[in-house]
């Protein structure tokens, strides 16, 4: 069977619905017909008044494009026999030079892309039928107009010539009359207008280009109505492939090979005079999702002057009060109803009215800020059009960020001076600081301020909590900076690879612009774009209302319930009291991942320091002393705060040297105070051993499991740690959880050894209090080897959590801190990977999980499988994730309502979708 290619909607001469529709659903057909063409079609039917015409479909796009530009066989030939179709209906002709008809021709892909691709109206206007537009309006300003707009639109659009040739013929127009306006132009005005545009398009149409339109050597514009149609539907099927068009689909995640459709419709015109308007709307406030009609209309005008606003609009309560345009407002407001009862969504709309009789030109789901998502989504369920779980796949999970982290005032004007990775969002204002101690100094002066680093380091932890917001000129999304800032909640811009740093002279040049920046210079940073401004933009906090709470409680009662399919747990990554309480309240069942190193940062530094570089076994065992009474302190504090709930601890993991000083620093002081004669000995001592940890690739070397083989009385020291905050908090009432996770395992016997250690040490502390503890232990799956080998690891394993992060870059070959800034961007533009796999888990990654889940569970069918690398807070990774059966995951603190309502959507999804009414 040969495939159809063209789709016809609307009425035909004796007034019957003819409509074809491409699927089932109008969801089912937009892949079809487009998103403008199913729903066009589906208006139709629904018997709403629509200009008739057809809709040719997107898979004859994408294969026009793959084959460079040709049509398919017999493509043009259907869409002839559908143009006669159209002709027969309208009972009118392109080109009739009595009573003409005119068509749009419109873009409209399977997902909507406002404006980026391509339209042409008023097509079928030629010097002859003008004439008939005239006869039949009796207006031959509207028929000059409409015909200058035409030549304009289709020079521009479907030939590329320069559309400000065109406002400049206006302009000259315009003064050699002496006019302000382009209403001010009359009949014959417009006419010199039609001839000047063709002129315009002579010469500056490519011949070679498009050598249909050439006539005697030079190109004529286009008489041939039939003409103008098939090269404004190459257009539009060229406008898919357009540079912004590829941008875009790439910002909004959509697949390139969709295509798009061309609906070719009849034209109705808003420029008839003061009983035709035109107008957008929606059914209700997109912005804050008050329930109300909400948009804007134009007495006498054609579509494209709403949106340029040249003119001011007149809000769409007015409508019906407006003389002449009263019956058409009610109906309008009929068809809002109609619109919501049918789709049972918030819609958007094009209308237009001609001469007292309304037209819908478009519909489709509204797009919305998530404050409107959330209650929409709350109205529709209590109004009983949706039901629950409806309601919650209505908020997209990504969305909730906007809700969560300060952002800029969107009412704010500003350029962009650079652009980074949006590592973590949120927006934050400040003076321009170079270093983690200016970054504190700013902020005992009660000065906000932003951490510019070339790339952070444990080291600057301090001056990240004080400053408002991190910007770093390298590193990606997993880098240092990143997961900290995120942990933290701080809006972090990374990979600015424009940033020139010069730290130490505290300078900065942009690269690219004459900017350099000095310390105490106000810079603005956006974390959810990736975005830094010169100069302060006001930043606002959006107000919650107990919405997002709603949404969030039902999507937990979807997720919790095992009767509507597998229960799949939200956990956080923290690491003090503070992070595991706001984790609590943001609704975590437990911590994931508490990175103990994160507790020797500030003035436990030097303890670490001490236990590292001490030649002292007495001064090791003091350091240790110290260090595991500290973290005792900071387990107590965090147990209670999860009190009845998972903690999982995993033991020290980075390698040492990220504790101790550069010993390039070092070394640049002992050159110095040598030329000034000083004795360095003891410093060259030092040097010499910063050295010996230095490692050619820290991320491969001693680090993880096999920091605890070496050096054993870490391991102790963190183990009676949590053991005695454990025991304690037990004798006190409380109900402790905690578990003990061994980083980074490759080998069975790494994992029985250190096992068997953390057991002897916790048979010591249960004898030393008297307290039973039954802490779990478990273990990292973050390199291949230990999850290709989950089946041996697992049998001495009660959990396993894949630390997707090291799975990643030890999986793929990337570096965490070196590919995302350098060549990420490239690979993404060459679709060599289609997401950045250390943001949403890449499909190789993925096997290895389930590898891992398979074998864990083979070795141990008790075994708890969850996610703590950053892709388990990303929605996409989380369906991956409870598809492949694990049982939580667990992210920053403030991703826990995004992965809560993302994980509700998950468990909908794979389980038959939402039911459809409470
Ligand atoms: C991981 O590797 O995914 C992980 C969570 O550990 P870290 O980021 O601390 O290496
Ligand atoms: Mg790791």
């Amino acid at each position: 069977m040969s495939e159809k290619h063209v789709y016809r909607f609307g009425k035909d001469e004796n007034g019957n619905n003819v409509t074809e529709v491409a699927g089932a659903t109008v969801d089912e057909a937009k892949w079809i017909t487009g998103g403008k063409g199913a729903n066009l079609a589906e208006m139709a039917n629904i018997g709403l008044p629509v200009p008739p015409g057809f809709s040719i479909t997107c898979q004859t796009c994408v294969a026009y494009s793959s084959a460079g530009n040709v049509w398919p066989d017999g493509v043009l030939d259907e869409i002839d026999v559908y143009r006669k179709d159209l002709e027969k209906r309208m009972g009118k002709k392109l080109g009739d030079k009595d009573d003409p008809l005119l068509v749009s021709v419109r873009s409209g892909a399977p997902f909507s892309m406002p404006g980026m691709m391509d339209t042409v109206l008023n097509l079928g206007l030629n010097d002859d039928s003008v004439q008939g537009l005239i006869k039949k309006t009796g207006n031959p300003r509207f028929g000059y107009d409409s015909y200058r707009r035409f030549v304009q639109m289709f020079s521009d659009v479907v030939m590329g010539v320069d559309g400000q040739l065109f406002e400049d013929a206006i302009n000259a127009k315009k003064a050699e009359r002496g006019v302000k306006l382009d209403t001010e132009l009359n009949a014959d005005d417009l006419k010199d207008l039609v001839a000047t545009f063709k002129q315009i398009f002579s010469d500056n149409v490519d011949p070679e280009k498009y050598p249909e339109v050439v006539v005697d050597g030079k190109p004529v514009f286009p008489h041939d109505p039939y003409l103008q149609l098939r090269l404004a539907e190459q257009a539009v099927f060229g406008s898919w492939n357009t540079p912004r068009a590829i941008l875009y689909r790439k910002q909004n995640k959509i697949p390139d090979d969709l295509g798009t459709a061309v609906n070719v419709q009849c034209m109705v015109f808003g420029n008839m005079g003061d009983t035709s308007a035109t107008g957008v709307a929606f059914t209700r406030n997109p912005a804050d999702g008050t329930n109300e009609r909400y948009g804007d209309f134009l007495v006498n005008a054609q579509g494209e002057d709403v949106v340029a606003g040249i003119r001011n609009t007149e809000p769409i309560s007015d409508l019906p009060k407006t003389p002449g345009l009263e019956e058409a407002g009610k109906e309008l407001y009929h068809v809002f109803e109609i619109l919501e009862d049918h789709y049972a969504d918030m819609m958007d709309l094009e209308f237009t009215i001609q001469e007292g009789k309304l037209w819908m030109l478009q519909t489709r789901v509204g797009k919305r800020t998530a404050l409107s998502a959330l209650k929409v989504a709350i109205q529709m369920y209590e109004e009983g059009r949706i039901s629950r779980e409806t309601a919650v796949m209505r908020v997209a999970p990504e969305q909730l960020d906007q809700l969560l982290h300060p952002q800029f005032d969107p009412k704010a004007k500003y350029e962009v001076l650079a652009k980074g990775l949006n590592a973590s969002p949120g927006a934050a204002t400040g003076a321009v600081v170079f270093s983690s101690a200016d970054a504190e100094a700013f902020k005992e002066a009660g000065k906000p301020s932003i951490l510019v680093r070339w790339e952070t380091t444990p080291d600057d932890l301090k001056g990240m909590v004080a400053a408002e917001g991190i910007l770093t000129s390298h590193g990606g999304k997993t880098s240092h900076a990143a997961v900290i800032a995120r942990g933290m909640g701080a809006p972090c811009v990374c990979g600015v690879e424009a940033l020139h740093i010069d730290a130490p002279n505290k300078e900065c040049k942009v690269a690219g612009t004459d900017v350099v920046l000095h310390e105490g210079d106000i810079i603005s940073i956006d974390g959810t774009t990736g975005d830094v401004i010169l100069g302060e933009v006001p930043l606002v906090r959006p107000q919650l209302g107990g919405d997002l709470e709603t949404i969030l409680d039902w999507a937990d009662e979807v997720r919790k319930d095992p009767a509507r399919g597998r229960v799949i747990g939200v956990r956080a990554n923290a690491d003090n009291p503070a992070d595991a309480q706001l984790s609590a309240d943001n609704g975590a069942e437990g911590i994931g991942l508490d990175r103990t190193e994160h507790m020797f940062l500030g003035e436990r530094k030097q303890l670490i320091q001490n236990f590292i570089l001490a030649e002292s076994d007495d001064v090791k065992q003091e350091s240790l002393k110290k260090l595991g009474e500290a973290q005792k302190g900071d387990f107590l504090g965090m147990f209670k705060a999860m009190d009845g709930k998972t903690v999982i601890v995993r033991l020290l993991d980075p390698p040492l040297h990220e504790f101790l000083d550069n010993p390039r620093d070092l070394e640049v002081e002992i050159t110095k105070e040598e030329c000034a004669g000083k004795d360095c000995t003891e410093k060259r001592a030092l040097l010499a051993k910063l050295d010996s940890f230095q490692e050619a690739n820290p991320m491969l070397g001693l680090r993880g499991c096999r920091l605890g083989i070496v050096y054993p009385e870490l391991n102790v020291m963190q183990v009676r740690a949590i053991a005695g905050a454990a025991a304690e908090l037990k004798k006190e009432g409380f109900d402790p959880k905690p578990e003990i996770m061994i980083p980074l395992v490759a080998f069975e016997s790494e994992i029985e050894l250190v096992r068997a250690g953390v057991e002897k040490t916790l048979k010591e502390v249960e004898e030393e209090t008297g307290v039973k503890l039954e802490i779990p232990i478990g273990t990292m799956i973050e390199l291949p080897r230990a999850a290709i080998t989950a089946d041996e690891i697992g049998k001495h394993a009660d959990f396993f959590s894949f630390g997707t992060n090291d799975l990643t870059q030890t999986c793929l070959g990337f570096s965490r801190d070196d590919v995302e800034s350098a060549f990420m961007p490239l690979y993404l533009e060459k679709k060599i990977v289609k997401r950045n796999p250390f943001a949403t888990v890449d499909p190789g990654v993925a096997k290895l999980v389930q590898m891992g889940v398979e074998g864990g569970h083979k070795a141990n069918p008790d075994i708890v499988c969850g996610v703590c690398g950053e892709t388990g807070g990303d929605p996409e990774s989380i369906q991956v994730y409870y598809d492949l059966g694990l049982d939580y995951v667990s992210c920053s603190p403030y991703r826990v309502p995004i992965a809560r309502l993302a994980a509700a959507q998950a468990k909908i999804n794979s389980n038959g979708g939402p039911a459809k009414v409470a």
